[in-house]
């Protein structure tokens, strides 16, 4: 056990961030704002900035600030990483998450910056997981699930899961460009489809109908695609086009040419309010389009993408994972925890997130849990007490409290954080 770890529970962290090019660029993004903020890293105001993360991942660690130290990886050093300090301490992560996971964090938490629409993907659940990284461990580096939760910071758009039988048939009736791309046997399989006929035949069709869709050839792909645009320029003069179809030709410049674009038809396409949250279990297909949120995970980074992207896809994999679940999703609003913090408690054990909003000179407390948490500031100044030290805080400052530590927060100008812990369900339940 570190010799200060009793005196100074709260560690403060400098993480990592993601230039994946769907971010958005350094003058207008979230993530490069709290990055620079956080680390004193150099923000190049045409790079694009994706996400930032904080957690014990591989593929972006956080890392300890010492004090006297500026940076604890400076050499990309991974003794100073917050990965290394639970090694040497696991009880920061209480006797629950350590029976449960070992001596990993069990979650990422993350910001997200997107300036334009990520892969429509899913991420599988833990037996395909362990499967598909023992088979592809350079593809699918984890062999953990990664279920997800996305917490709108500004208006958040994303398309996810399938959208009702009664929706699917209609895209079916009204989207001729779909149809020219899937069997006739599979497009009248799903009019004639009902409600009595069982989850296990709607799945079966919607899985060859969704099969075909995504695995037609890029040439007739293209040709769909092309009559579509042509057919909706048209008959925009005659009625005003559906949000879907805008949405549509919109995905259609940024991604032309791409199956992705005709897909999203079959989605739910969901515009999230700032505090409003979207999660997803495994297994479901979803693709983010634009905004900025909070988002937390099982920490994993295993991604199975199958259009709107330029990278890798694993079309047959995608299609033989979901679901199929159809309808609209749960949106989370989250819940007073106290005046000032509102809980959003996703039906995963890993995690959960708080927003806390504190006007000039009020204080919230967060009791303590047993298990391990991470806060971020995203707006104002403030402290953070436990019972044996007193931080100043500001926006970018990321800590990392350990289990069974009770904090308490006062704002000296107007304070948002949010804080990402284990499901308190979870560490309720005996
Ligand atoms: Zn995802």
């Amino acid at each position: 056990m570190d010799s200060n770890f009793n005196s100074k529970p709260l560690l403060r962290l400098t993480c990592s961030v993601q230039n994946y090019d769907w971010g958005r660029p350094g003058r207008d993004s979230l993530v490069a704002r709290l990055y620079g903020l956080n680390s004193g890293g150099e923000v190049e105001l045409d790079r694009c900035y994706a996400e930032f993360w904080m957690g014990t991942h591989k593929s972006g660690p956080s890392f300890v600030v010492k004090s006297g130290l500026e940076n604890g990886n400076e050499n990309g050093d991974e003794s100073g990483s917050l990965k290394s300090w639970i090694l040497k301490n696991p009880n920061v992560l209480g006797d629950k998450v350590l029976l449960n996971w070992g001596c990993h964090l069990p979650f990422l938490f993350k910001v997200l910056s997107v300036a334009k629409p990520l892969s429509i993907q899913a991420h599988p659940d833990k037996e395909l997981a362990q499967a598909l990284h023992k088979l592809m461990p350079h593809v699918y580096k984890d062999d953990n699930h990664k279920p997800e939760m996305a917490l709108a910071i500004t208006e958040f758009e994303a398309l996810c899961s399938f959208i009702s039988l009664q929706g699917i048939k209609s895209v079916v009736q009204n989207v001729p460009e779909i149809v020219e791309l899937v069997d006739r046997g599979a497009a009248s399989q799903v009019l004639h489809i009902n409600e009595q006929d069982g989850e296990e035949n709607f799945k079966y069709v919607m899985h060859s109908v969704f099969t075909q869709l995504m695995t037609a050839t890029k040439e007739r792909t293209a040709k769909a695609i092309s009559n579509l645009k042509i057919r909706l320029h048209e008959e925009s003069k005659v009625r005003s086009l559906t949000e879907k179809e805008q949405l549509v030709l919109r995905l259609e410049k940024q991604y032309p040419g791409d199956i992705g674009v005709l897909s999203a038809f079959f989605f739910n396409y969901v515009k999230l309010k700032p505090g409003e949250a979207l999660y997803l279990g495994a297994n479901e297909p979803h693709a983010y389009i634009s905004g900025e949120c909070v988002e937390c995970m099982a920490s994993s980074d295993n991604v199975i993408r199958a259009g709107l992207t330029p990278k890798d896809r694993d079309i047959q994999v995608l299609c033989s994972m979901l679901t199929y679940k159809l309808g609209s999703p749960e949106i989370l609003k989250g819940f007073p925890l106290s005046p000032y913090i509102t809980r959003y408690l996703p039906p995963f054990d890993e995690f959960e997130v708080d927003c806390c909003i504190l006007p000039r000179g009020a204080s919230a407390i967060f009791p303590a849990v047993s298990g391990p948490s991470i806060f971020l500031v995203t707006i104002g100044k403030g402290t953070m007490h436990t019972t044996s030290q007193i931080d100043a805080v500001t926006e970018g400052n990321v800590l990392f409290a350990p289990a069974n530590t009770q904090i308490s927060i006062t704002a000296s100008s107007e304070l948002q954080l949010y804080r990402a812990g284990v499901n308190s369900r979870f560490l309720q339940t005996v």
